[in-house]
């Protein structure tokens, strides 16, 4: 296996570094946990590894940001040789026991409307708003119906996914399951939680994100609906991305006739229509992966280079099942990318963490090699083909699992 050890520059090093080996847990990362952020996920203590806390998992922030505006995702891992220093008053130190340095960083707060309300009571962060820095992510129908269905045993939703059925969960935003349209009283749940979000931070770029239906025409009414909302329910205009699935074309070019977003993304995850079968069974059964990237191809058409983009989930192709090498899983990526972005379509690789293969002893250095690979092979195509990731749709600032943003700023910033 090939390593790479190209330098990206100082803060996407750092973060390659983080994404790819996590953190380890410490009593000031702990402690961080109540003025922060919270993470979605607890830290969960290996076996063996110390627990000051006695309970195997313990509360942790979700986002680290550095000094020039990087953000990264905490992700736990008791194995790290990074932890975290210090504390809120005095500030706090990223710490590479391998080399002994610190380095300042803080932790994404807990803002002030995480903690309020709607008139009606529903607490704003269960109103389908949340935020990573500058991004404004907006969900009100987060359920999504290929978690109803399977075929030959096989369930339809995509093998990566921790969202979840149009069940209990969503009751609250009002979603249940047969039911397309939004419900009004959620939509003014929303944009009271909007205009409390749009007080205390500032905010750059929307997205519109959601579950996905079974039915495309659907799919598309209600992120119409929401779109909508969203447009006449914010005063100031902002940059904002269409986040559904691949739509019908017509109604892609309803939302162009509309005006009623700048970008696209409907995220195709990943390269390969065997791959794509495999880990995505139900995008590949309701829409299919070819029609998946004519349906982008129609939004270059409607919006402009530059204005059409899909996530991709990076290191999936490494699960074990796949029986692909890190240079054979990133040769496989670096062809989709080359593929796309001749189509005017720009991939964004969102880091995913391989849930088998877990107990390699290479797990982490595999996933490093692959990452690095991609990356550096991808800055290399963007720069050929002078492609960059619009401003107004992901920065620095909020790209918490990407590295584009960050590797793009640190080719254009003079060396220090
Ligand atoms: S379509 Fe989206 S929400 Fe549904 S299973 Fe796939 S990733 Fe999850």
């Amino acid at each position: 296996m090939e390593k790479t050890t190209r330098s990206f520059g100082h803060s996407p090093d750092i973060k390659i570094e983080l994404m790819c080996t996590g953190v380890r847990y410490s009593e000031a990362l702990g402690r961080a946990a109540g003025h922060a952020m919270p993470n979605y996920y607890p830290y969960r203590f290996k076996a063996g590894e110390p627990d000051p806390t006695g309970k195997g998992i313990a509360r942790i922030p979700y986002l680290i940001n550095l000094p020039d505006g990087t953000m990264i995702r905490v992700l736990g891992n008791g194995d790290s040789p990074w932890h975290v220093a210090g504390d809120v008053e005095r500030g706090y130190q990223l710490c590479d026991d391998r080399t002994g340095r610190a380095l300042p960083m803080e932790f994404e707060p807990l803002r002030p409307w995480m903690q309020g309300k709607t008139t009606d009571g529903l607490p704003y962060a269960q109103a389908g708003v949340t935020t990573h820095s500058d991004m404004l992510v907006v969900n009100v129908a987060p359920g999504c119906e290929y978690f109803l269905h399977k075929h030959d045993g096989v369930s339809m939703r995509c093998a990566f996914c921790a969202y979840g059925a149009p069940d209990e969960r969503t009751a609250h935003l009002g979603q249940v399951r047969g039911r397309v349209d939004i419900p009004a009283p959620t939509l003014a749940r929303l944009k009271e939680a909007m205009a409390a979000v749009l007080t205390d931070t500032h905010v750059r770029h929307l997205y519109l994100v959601g579950g996905s239906l079974t039915d495309g025409e659907a799919e598309a009414r209600r992120f119409l609906q929401l779109a909508q909302a969203v447009r006449q329910r914010t005063a100031a205009r902002m940059p904002t991305s269409l986040g559904s699935g691949a739509l019908p074309d017509e109604w892609i070019a309803e939302f162009r006739r509309q005006d009623l977003v700048e970008f696209v993304c409907f995220n195709l995850e990943v390269w390969s229509e065997p791959l794509f079968a495999k880990v995505c069974p139900g995008k590949n059964r309701y829409v299919g992966y070819e029609r998946w990237i004519q349906a982008l191809e129609t939004a270059v058409g409607h919006f402009g280079p530059g204005r059409v983009y899909t996530a991709m989930v990076a290191g999936i192709e490494l699960e074990p099942e796949h029986g692909l090498s890190a240079d054979e899983a990133a040769a496989t990526a670096l062809e989709g990318a080359q593929d796309l972005c001749r189509r005017g379509i720009i991939p964004i690789y969102s880091l995913h963490w391989p849930t088998g293969g877990r107990e390699r002893p290479d797990y982490h250095e595999r996933l490093r090699t692959y990452f690095e690979k991609l990356s550096a092979g991808y800055q290399q195509l963007r720069a050929r083909l002078g492609l960059r990731i619009h401003d107004d749709f992901m920065c620095h600032r909020c790209a918490y699992m990407q590295l584009e943003c960050d590797i793009d700023r640190a080719a254009l910033r003079p060396a220090a």
